[in-house]
């Protein structure tokens, strides 16, 4: 049997070690076209503030990679040939395949406005993308960041930490809407306006201004102007659909795929970023862009390529990351309505959490020990965790396991609640 994967991302790592637990001696080769190979994408945050060096953010050994016994190909697939079932690469050389998993990731939405293409503007897709960040900080005073969620926010403390200058433009009045409520936006907000950020609300980027061919400022709808050195973007995500549209295969907003992670071809996959998976909960296919959920799927897909079928069950999603200095969990379903600084999906964000569920809220705490609940009738739909994280782990658990409290419902519900001291008393009792 030969396996093709295309895509180097944790994806396709994943789907070759499920191949390898199934299938010892097939011919497996990935096709990859990052200069960086496989890292931690989600770690490029902390390379950027200089909390980890670049070599932290690679996973895996080269002698775990010789164990996996694959062929690495660097370089970009330009077609699909489905009868012949044989990829065409960029270089004119060709790949045959058995079974095939796309799995390219999503990039980020370009900036569209005059002075996008300056040198001095910034997108967070890839490792080479924060190495020019970095090369570039080195040198520049003040930047302007743009957009509204985790990597917007991941370019604004990463630009601080390198003692720049930062002006955060957010199109709306308050902080990554669509999953935040307002007293969290409020939070990280607050922390951000202490470490010297200067924020914008309602301010809409129309122009990055520059001098021979160099970021000098950045025009505002509202006809302000403000000097910068660079300008930074986290707009929002798009799937990489392009070699699934010349393969012809079924897309949606993403490779629509079955629970097996089969595309409409029975010998191709799709796993991670790219892949919109139906999702039998909620009776529809939906998109990801979380590194958990990624992995899964390529681990699915790859045992379904192999033989061994085998259903990927979607979880809640979950994310542990750093808001603003401040560790926030986000877990299940935790609404908030309609975001309008982002186009599509954010990095790191999951449809789910957009999703408004049909709960009722409960909250608690103070600034940096926030918690709030999404309490259905039976169970609860979703949790967000912000500074002490002693619970995020028990409410993992009370989603993902769906399990019943309506014993602690009406206590969780009642004017001025102590919701945490409720979770914990009935978290022991579970264990007990
Ligand atoms: C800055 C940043 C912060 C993030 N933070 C978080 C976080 O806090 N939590 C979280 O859960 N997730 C986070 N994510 C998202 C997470 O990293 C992704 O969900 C995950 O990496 C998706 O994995 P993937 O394998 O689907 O795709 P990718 O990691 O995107 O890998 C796909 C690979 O395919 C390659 N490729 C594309 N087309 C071709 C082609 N035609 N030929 C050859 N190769 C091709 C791409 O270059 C890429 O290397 C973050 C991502 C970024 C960029």
């Amino acid at each position: 049997m030969k396996y093709a994967i295309v895509g180097s991302g944790v994806s396709g790592i994943a789907a070759i070690e499920a191949i390898r637990s199934v299938d010892r001696s097939g011919e497996v080769v990935m096709i990859g076209d990052d200069p960086h190979g496989f890292y931690s994408r989600p770690g490029l945050a902390y390379y950027l503030t200089g909390e980890l060096h670049d070599k932290a953010l690679y996973p895996r050994t080269s002698d775990e990679y010789r164990q996996m016994n694959f062929r690495y190909v660097k370089g970009r697939v330009k077609g699909v040939l489905r009868e012949a079932r044989v990829l065409e690469l960029e270089n004119q050389t060709s790949i045959a395949y058995d079974r095939l998993l796309i799995a390219t990731g999503a990039q980020a939405l370009p900036l569209e406005m005059p002075g996008a293409n300056l040198e001095g503007v910034f997108k967070l897709d890839h490792m080479e993308d924060a190495k020019r960040i970095l090369k570039r900080a080195r040198r520049g005073k003040t930047a302007v960041v743009v957009g509204g969620g985790i990597t917007a926010l991941e370019l604004v403390e990463g630009l601080l930490a390198r003692g720049m200058n930062v002006h955060y433009l957010l199109r709306g009045d308050r902080y990554w809407s669509g999953v935040l409520d307002e007293h969290e936006s409020k939070i990280v907000e607050a922390r951000l306006q202490v470490e010297g950020v200067t924020l914008h609300h309602h301010a809409e980027l129309i122009e990055v201004m520059g001098k021979k061919n160099r970021v000098i400022g950045a025009r505002l709808l509202d006809g302000r102007t403000l000097k910068c050195d660079m300008v930074a973007y986290a707009i929002g995500i798009r799937p990489r659909l392009e070699l699934a549209i010349q393969a012809g295969l079924a897309v949606d907003r993403g490779i629509l795929v079955n629970e097996f992670m089969q595309t409409n071809d029975p010998h191709i996959f799709a796993a991670g970023d790219v892949a919109q998976v139906y999702d039998p909960a909620v009776g529809r296919s939906v998109l990801d862009s979380l590194w958990g959920p990624a992995r899964q799927q390529g681990y699915a897909a790859g045992l379904n390529m192999a033989g061994k079928t085998t259903a990927y069950i979607k979880a809640p999603p979950f994310n542990v990351t750093r808001l603003a200095g401040l560790t926030t969990t986000i877990i299940g379903a935790v609404g908030g309505g309609h975001d309008e600084d982002l186009v599509g999906i954010a990095r790191g964000d999951s449809e789910t959490w957009r999703s408004l569920p049909d709960a009722l809220v409960a909250q608690s705490g103070f600034d940096v020990n926030h918690l709030r609940l999404m309490v259905g009738e039976q169970r609860l739909l979703g949790a967000v965790v912000m500074g002490d994280q002693t619970l995020s782990y028990p409410l993992q658990k009370i989603v993902s396991e769906r399990i019943d409290i309506s014993s602690i419902r009406e206590k969780l519900l009642a004017a001025d609640a102590r919701i945490g001291d409720v979770v914990v008393e009935f978290w022991a009792g579970l264990r007990n």
